[in-house]
């Protein structure tokens, strides 16, 4: 049975530690973890997730850009699971733009980005992949990819006057419209 796991927020361990590499990616058990992450992802409204962010030191993250109430402008994408990732080229230029988290609920914060990443990573069935990413998608790949090496958005700020809390970002989105 599928269930929605736990979601782990800033001050445990688990979210500062190096994420272990996937040893048994064919595994029943890790393929039923996979479809828990994208689960948990979906039913918390996030746009991504990393494994350890639900306890669960391993180099794992979902990928899942919908338009919800959270993200109103986030463009549409297949969920995926991403496993073992690398970042093989970013671009010069970096764009600040807004970050959010699940482990850091009720924060954003404007974190300077590499426009565009070129990626490489196995999917889950173990098959590797390249990819291209820019803008929101390729924020997102560098806020999940960071998730694996102990770093969270607040880390990259520039200026703690770049951080928000989430009412306040919300009312700053509906005066844009
Ligand atoms: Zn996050």
């Amino acid at each position: 049975m599928e269930k929605i796991l736990p979601i782990a927020q800033l001050g445990a361990p688990v979210i500062r530690a190096i994420a272990r590499p996937v040893t048994d990616l064919g595994a029943k058990e890790t393929q039923e973890f996979i479809d828990e992450l994208m689960l948990t992802c979906n039913d918390a409204k996030g746009m991504g997730i990393s494994a350890p962010q639900v306890y669960r030191s391993e180099r794992i993250f979902i990928m899942s850009s919908q338009p919800n109430e959270r993200y109103p402008h986030a463009p549409m994408m297949k969920p995926i699971a991403v496993i073992e990732p690398e970042i093989i080229w970013h671009s010069q230029e970096m764009e600040k733009d807004w970050d959010g988290c699940l482990s850091l609920p009720g924060l954003r914060a404007l974190v300077p980005r590499y426009r565009e990443i070129e990626v490489s990573y196995m999917n889950r069935e173990g098959e590797q992949v390249k990819a291209k990413y820019e803008g929101f998608i390729a924020r997102l790949f560098q806020h999940e990819y960071d998730h694996l090496n102990g770093k969270v958005f607040i880390d990259r700020v520039e200026s703690t006057l770049d951080v928000v809390m989430e009412r306040e970002y919300q009312r700053m989105m509906m005066e844009k419209v």
